[in-house]
């Protein structure tokens, strides 16, 4: 019988997270202090992060970075997290691709967010840290970490984009099930909020106005550190257990991916199942090709400006090089909700920017298609983000079916749509639509850019 399914031992589960800053030939540019427009030092950080995220951030040396065993021993519960063939989509679409997925959907949070939440939360606690805050958009993250803070013995308080909240109030739920307090952003709880409601009283919120509430919160309250689900550079280091997993399983299936893709809102899952297939392009072994789906109504990679950018809608983060539709992007109200973010992480940037990978972005109405047709051959519902990465494989495939060419696909499922079916509702009903922006909206908002690179 052919198999469908692969899993790793508990003993060939890796030990040590990839660092692919340090095999880049270009360097990701260094975050600038936006006062002095200096570069940032570790120590820099250490108000906001854990010591040991702040280190891991801007480090360029260490290829290999151990993952503490007490984290291991929580990755444990839930991973490896399998592998699997998708004969039956492969059958649907008759395309001569092989498609892989990697199923980060298993573990009882139901995305890959809780890889990145546990080590977050195990550093804090080894620091003395007491308390834990952080922004969420449709809540995954935000869940992730209230479990995670409850395992490691931290508090948590979460600030939840405002209109994610009320679409999707199971997550919140969730949130205060482990034990974290929940507000939605913009609040009046913060100073940052209050300017925001002030000039906008019907302001949704963005993942940009939780991150400077977040912040707010961390800088004022003691004891108490930042945490962050994407974007930057130690959270995308410590999803690449999804792809190191990925790289041995697709040995069992024996054969290695021509195209790997993932959906992108700040990178962490796209990092995690790309970086370690493309330390082998960067050694000259491979010649994989990587694809970033984001959605047309947020198209930072597809459409941004590669420039230096606050991480947040208050300007209160770091200058980032990235490429960026502008701190103030106010995204449509798509179902996506982690993919509506102005930015995309330091190091992506630069591969992007260096051509080691492409983005590529794709309507609200062709992700459903794509997750609907997914889950009546895979029976497996997936979370409005991962529908993205479903629809930029579907094309791959579509492509490999009119070439004749039989390449093998392999995207991330970065979660399970369970707690978003009133977005599959909506669909059915014919209820949802596309939203495109046009080129004077990005330009006019890319003016709230510091000019640092003219
Ligand atoms: C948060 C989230 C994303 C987007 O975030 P990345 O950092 O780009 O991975 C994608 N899929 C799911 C299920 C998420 O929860």
């Amino acid at each position: 019988m052919r198999q469908k399914k692969f899993i790793l031992q508990e003993n060939e589960i890796p030990t040590q997270w990839y660092n692919i800053q340090a095999d880049m030939v270009n360097k990701p540019m260094p975050p600038l202090n936006p006062g002095t427009k200096e570069p940032l030092k570790a120590e820099d950080l250490f108000p906001i992060f854990a010591e040991e995220c702040a280190r891991q951030e801007l480090d360029q040396e260490h290829r290999w970075i151990d993952i503490p065993e007490e984290v291991l021993e929580k990755y444990r519960f839930y991973r490896s997290t399998p592998l699997v063939r998708a004969y039956e989509l492969e059958k649907a679409l008759d395309t001569p691709a092989h498609i892989y997925f990697k199923n980060e959907s298993t573990n009882p949070l139901g995305s890959h967010k809780i890889n990145s939440a546990l080590p977050q939360c195990y550093y804090c606690k080894q620091e003395g840290v007491t308390n834990v805050t952080t922004e969420t958009g449709a809540g995954q993250w935000g869940a992730a970490l209230s479990y995670a803070a409850k395992v490691f013995g931290l508090e948590a308080a979460v600030y939840q984009v405002k209109i994610s909240l009320q679409q999707k109030p199971y997550r919140s739920i969730m949130m205060r099930t482990f034990g974290a307090a929940v507000e939605g952003s913009p609040s009046m709880s913060t100073r940052a909020g209050k300017d925001i409601i002030t000039a906008d009283p019907t302001h949704p919120g963005s993942l940009g106005t939780a991150i400077s509430e977040a912040i707010e919160l961390a800088m004022t309250t003691p004891n108490c550190k930042y945490t962050l689900g994407s974007v930057l550079s130690h959270v995308s280091l410590h999803q690449t257990i999804i792809g190191l997993e990925a790289e041995k399983q697709m040995e069992m299936a024996g054969e290695y991916p021509d195209i790997v893709i993932a959906c992108f809102g700040g990178g962490s899952n796209f990092s995690g199942i790309a970086y370690p297939f493309m330390r082998h392009n960067l050694s000259g072994e491979k010649n994989t090709t990587f694809i970033a789906a984001e959605p047309n109504s947020c198209p930072k990679l597809t459409r941004g400006k590669f420039e230096y950018d606050f991480g947040d809608a208050s300007g209160y983060t770091p200058l980032l090089p990235m490429y960026t539709l502008g701190h103030n992007f106010k995204p449509a109200n798509i179902h996506a909700g982690g993919l509506r973010y102005h930015g995309a992480g330091t190091i992506v940037s630069q591969l992007l920017k260096d051509g080691l990978m492409q983005g590529v972005d794709i309507p609200q109405l062709e992700t459903f298609e794509a997750g609907i047709l997914f889950s009546r051959t895979e029976g497996i519902i997936p979370a409005p983000e991962s529908c993205h990465a479903i629809a930029a494989a579907i094309r791959e495939a579509k492509k490999c079916k009119e070439s004749g060419e039989q390449k093998t696909i392999l995207f991330n499922l970065s979660g399970h749509g369970l707690i978003d079916m009133t977005a599959y509702d909506q669909y059915l009903n014919g209820d949802l639509r596309n939203y495109t922006i046009t080129d004077e909206e990005i330009q006019s908002n890319l003016e709230s850019v510091p000019k640092i690179l003219g």
